[in-house]
């Protein structure tokens, strides 16, 4: 049974109470298929009650709670997220499949961090005021008060699933928030998880809600157009954010979306060649090609391209697919079948669209139960262009166009050519260059000489297709408060 343990029930937490309920699905481990858990779907009036708690929670002492009241509580978060480090990387890794040592070091260890660094920023947060001087002679103190938001609907994605939520429920609690989280259908079990820690660390009842289900027609849809939610922060794919900023027009409650990305790669004759494909083989392939901010299209200066072409398929030809839990496995599977269909899709379509596969293109066979997982082989194609929809579109798996281009501007021109803006990674060892040419991607995040190097203080998002607003530090804190502002006469 290993890692998994027997399927477990994985239940909605609301109002400071687990809640099952009568209908379940079943989650499937994308490793060999095995049963995971069976997940209690919340229906209409369990959502309702999860907002409700929530409501209540901010009408009662949380809604008067101090800033060094809730720092003090995301540090205890923090603490007892360490305290139950294992239980976290455990149900991580029982719904994703990723490797034991990148749920340690990277999903789990940033749910630490993102506690901790939202606890310093409420803590050190102040808002502006001023002496106002009318040429009449009037003058007056403005001061500005923050609010939370209210109840916020958090809606996350499965590729980093408690990074991701606990990068929104941080500052979400910081600011004085009180919200109603809606795991992703293939990632239930760590915002469950999450909610023991919380009742442990002394969240008050119906601060952190959390309601099982998937999107349309269930609780995703309940959640988002349920009159009595303050906002929506999502992190999803770009439909999806289209479809929740439909359901929240009616009553114009203010988004924050961290959506797609089809981000470019620029790699300039300059560059380190062996430092800039680690990188790209990094940028490519980490969590199976499932972060939104990899890579899908690199751009190559054409007197290395197929140096590039040889080094990255090195790179993509070393990666070891293995059970999460052998320290040999570099790789791990994509997260459901459904979603390795979307990405063969891609790999048929990337062969009509006349791409040559230099490397990957396939399935993986271990002839064990791993053959009934979503395993995938990373994959690089040669003989794109930017009209081609392999290249327009966003795979979401370890695959990436490599093309030439033969000048700077060229290479700009190439990279910003598409609906999409998170992040681009410039690659050179001119200086003036570096700078130049990460200013002119059309982005929100743009990296020279490295990729998901992250300071969490700094605004993190998308332009575009990838998003609205801005996470990270204060960011974060201008979506999760309402500022009031009080204007006296002096
Ligand atoms: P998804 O949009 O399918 O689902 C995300 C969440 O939205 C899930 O919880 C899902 O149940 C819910 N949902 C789906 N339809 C809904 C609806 N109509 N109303 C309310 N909720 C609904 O995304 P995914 O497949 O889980 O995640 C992969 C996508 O997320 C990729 O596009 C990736 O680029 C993006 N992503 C973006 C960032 C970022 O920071 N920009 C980070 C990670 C992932």
């Amino acid at each position: 049974m290993g890692l998994l343990g027997a399927p477990k029930n994985i239940e909605n937490f609301v109002a400071g109470r687990f809640v099952q309920t009568g209908k379940t699905f079943t989650k499937h481990s994308p490793v060999d298929g095995t049963v995971v858990g069976r997940v209690h779907e919340a229906g209409q009036q369990l959502v309702d009650a999860a907002v409700r708690a929530a409501r209540a929670a901010l009408d009662g002492p949380w809604g008067a709670s101090t800033v060094p009241e809730r720092a003090g509580l995301l540090r205890r978060i923090a603490d007892r997220i360490e305290a139950r480090f294992e239980d976290l990387v455990k149900a991580e890794v029982a719904d994703t499949g990723k490797p034991l040592t990148q749920a340690r070091t990277l999903d789990v260890a940033r749910a630490v961090t993102n506690f901790r660094a939202f606890a310093d920023t409420i803590a050190a947060h102040g808002l502006d005021s001023f002496i106002t001087e009318l040429p009449d002679g009037r003058r007056a103190l403005n001061y500005a008060v923050g609010k939370p938001l209210g109840v916020v609907a958090v809606i996350v994605p499965w590729n980093l699933p408690l990074l991701l939520l606990t990068w929104k429920v941080a500052p979400a609690l910081a600011c004085g928030n009180a919200v109603v989280v809606k795991p992703s259908e293939e990632t239930p079990s760590s915002a469950a998880v999450l909610a023991e820690i919380m009742a442990e660390a002394g969240v008050p009842e119906g601060v952190y809600n959390v309601v099982h289900g998937f999107g349309p027609g269930s609780a995703g849809e309940f959640l988002t157009t349920h009159p009595g939610i303050d906002g929506v922060t999502f992190t999803g794919e770009s439909a999806t954010g289209s479809a929740i900023m439909r359901a929240v027009s009616p009553r114009v409650r203010p988004v924050s979306f961290e959506l797609g990305g089809k981000n470019a790669a620029l790699v300039f004759a300059d560059a380190d060649l062996d430092k800039a494909i680690d990188g790209l083989a990094r940028s490519t392939f980490t969590n199976t090609g499932q972060v939104c901010l990899c890579t899908e299209r690199i751009y190559v200066e054409r007197p290395i391209f197929d140096d590039v072409v040889a080094g990255l398929s090195a790179a993509a030809q070393a990666h070891v697919p293995g059970h999460p839990e052998d320290a040999k496995t570099t790789m791990g599977p994509l997260i459901s079948a459904g979603h390795r269909e979307k990405v063969q899709s891609y790999l048929r379509l990337a062969e009509q669209e006349g791409a040559k596969v230099v490397t990957g293109g396939g399935v993986p066979l271990f002839g064990d139960a791993r053959d009934h997982g979503a395993w995938i082989e990373p994959t690089l194609w040669t003989g794109l262009t930017n009209s081609d929809r392999t290249v327009r579109e966003e795979v979401f798996g370890p695959v990436a166009a490599i093309m030439p281009f033969d000048s700077e501007e060229d290479a700009i021109r190439l990279a910003n050519d598409t609906d999409y803006g998170l992040a681009a990674a410039v690659w050179t060892t001119n200086l003036e260059r570096g700078h130049r040419v990460a200013q002119r991607m059309r982005v929100g995040l743009s990296w020279v000489n490295t990729w998901f190097l992250r300071d969490l203080r700094s605004p993190f998002g998308g332009v575009g297709l990838s998003g609205i607003g801005r996470e990270g530090g204060t960011h974060s804190l201008h979506f999760y408060s309402q500022p009031t502002n009080v204007c006296v006469h002096l």
